[in-house]
């Protein structure tokens, strides 16, 4: 019996099955990068979307200049909770959000 690393943390490094918002092409895969695990689109040779943490299949709801944004919902880490992938949207510091 192998001990796992103890530096692993539970990550859920299924598919996604989440459709590239950029490109509409790739799907949301997990990708062992330069700076660790993060998830990119699988099409990535022509396209450079990804997000550091693990899609949730949700869309942002937050309102910018009267539209919901839309944008992919990511989840959050120890310190922020789930928020918005896009870094212009104010929904992407949640934590800096509330009041
Ligand atoms: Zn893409
Ligand atoms: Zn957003």
């Amino acid at each position: 019996m192998k001990k796992k690393a103890a530096c692993c943390e539970h990550t859920d490094l299924s598919s996604t099955g989440i459709a590239c918002p950029e490109c509409t092409e790739g799907e949301i895969v997990p990708t062992r990068g330069r700076f660790g695990l993060m998830w990119a689109c699988s099409a990535r040779r022509k396209c450079k979307f990804w997000l550091k943490t693990r899609p949730t299949g949700k869309h942002c709801k937050h309102k910018r200049n009267r539209k919901t944004c839309g944008a992919l919902m990511m989840e959050g880490t120890k310190t922020i909770p789930e928020r918005c992938s896009d870094k212009e949207c104010p929904n992407h510091n949640p934590h800096k959000l509330q009041k």
